[in-house]
């Protein structure tokens, strides 16, 4: 009996190391790594810059607080400046308190333009945003909420693509809008671009703030760095997370001056936010992620993934009821329960890949996949489609 809460139904696994796409499991077998440990890994695993990286600030200082200053944070900071819509920049420890860092900017920049009583956000059905108390509000799933009592107010939510419910919504009291360009836990559901050039004609008409959770669909994972360049719009408060340590906790909130700027001090911090050791990794992280060739790469990968998932659809269309997602964020919804469908893929197959809501299978592999590691996946999933339509053949009809 685990002495862990029982939050997770784990799997029994446990990996012993990692090489680009593949884990090694304790008895020294081979795992196809699709999965990242959730969108995170972005250089898969052992990537030789960041272990080096990581070594080198071990032998300097480990923590040291905010109260100094801190010049690995400092670069990062200015590179995602220089790399992106944003002026500045918090850093966190997790997704979860860079779109906590998120809400608070947004409430805060109209508290000190004298308007305290915009504080609403609108946000949509099917996100997800992290499981502190505020972010499971914003995230608005029944089932995560219940049984915490009541949730922070200030949050409304709407299905997504509706422009014209959104702006019925706006009111006196609303300061912003919070979506995520390419939902991921919820069910792999990207956003339109209409959808969001639209969101952000409404920001602007009505004085609202734009908030992006890019914490799963941004460092490259779609192709391009942060998923709203697909749709030409800049927000005014991104929240990033999961890939842009590589798997060294790492989230930061970006801004622009103009909604930064009521952030002054004791508004706002973290004790670990942005510490060395996290911020050399992400030093390495962005090296790699911004080097040239690298994005067009995953645009390619996730091309690849996209027209190989398609020719699955169509072989089994039994199982495959729709294609989802955008670049390496690929999902497919299947017909068999999903939660099985991913034991199965790893215990039978050696694939590691992840459930998302509505039953949608989720392909998340490093950014460094390759063409060759694409077929094999592809090439497990129909494996086991097969292994169903087999057992299906065996199994006794009627009674
Ligand atoms: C994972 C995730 C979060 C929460 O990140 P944590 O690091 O688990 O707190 C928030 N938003 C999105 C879109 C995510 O995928």
């Amino acid at each position: 009996m685990s002495a862990l809460y029982g939050t997770y139904a784990r799997s029994e696994l446990a990996f012993e190391r990692g090489e680009g796409v593949r884990l090694f499991a304790q008895d020294g077998t081979a795992y196809l790594d699709f999965h990242s440990g959730i969108a995170v890994n972005a250089l898969g695993h052992s990537d030789p810059h960041l272990v080096a990286a990581l070594k080198a600030a071990a032998d300097k200082v480990w923590h040291i607080s905010n109260v100094f200053t801190i010049p690995e944070q400092e670069r990062l900071g200015q590179r995602l400046v220089e790399a992106t819509f944003a002026d500045s920049v918090f850093f966190t420890n997790s997704g979860a308190e860079a779109l906590e860092c998120a809400i608070k900017t947004a409430r805060h920049h109209f508290f000190a333009k004298g308007e305290p009583e915009r504080y609403e956000l609108i946000c949509f059905t099917g996100s997800f945003h992290g499981r502190t108390l505020g972010t499971i509000a914003a995230g608005g799933n029944p089932g995560y909420l219940e049984g915490f009592g009541p949730p922070l107010p200030g949050f409304v939510h709407l299905a997504p693509g509706n422009l014209h419910a959104v702006e019925q919504a706006i009111g006196p009291q609303t300061c912003a809008i919070l979506i995520e360009p390419v939902q991921g836990e919820g069910g792999v559901t990207a956003m339109t671009a209409e959808f969001m050039r639209g969101l952000r004609a409404l920001c602007d008409k009505h004085g609202l703030l734009l908030i992006l959770d890019e914490v799963q669909c941004g460092y490259g994972r779609t192709g391009k760095f942060f998923a709203h360049e697909w749709s030409g719009i800049t927000p005014d408060i991104m929240a990033v997370a999961k890939g842009i340590g590589g798997g060294f906790p790492l989230g930061a909130c970006l801004a622009t001056a103009e909604v930064a700027k009521s952030r002054v001090p004791g508004t706002h911090g973290s004790t670990y936010g942005g510490n060395p050791l996290a911020c050399a990794v992400g030093n390495a992280v962005l090296d790699r992620v911004l080097a040239s060739g690298f994005l067009d790469h995953v645009d390619r990968m996730g091309q690849k993934l996209a027209w190989r998932l398609q020719q699955l659809a169509q072989r089994f269309p039994q199982y495959v009821v729709e294609m989802r997602g955008k670049g390496l964020l690929a999902g497919i919804k299947i017909t068999p329960p999903v939660r099985d469908f991913v034991t199965r893929l790893r215990h039978d197959q050696h694939l590691l890949t992840q459930g998302a809501g509505d039953n949608v299978l989720r392909l998340l592999p490093p950014l460094i996949v390759t063409e060759a590691d694409i077929e094999e996946a592809v090439g497990k999933i129909a494996d086991a489609f097969a292994a169903l339509d087999h057992e299906a053949a065996l199994a006794p009809t009627g009674a």
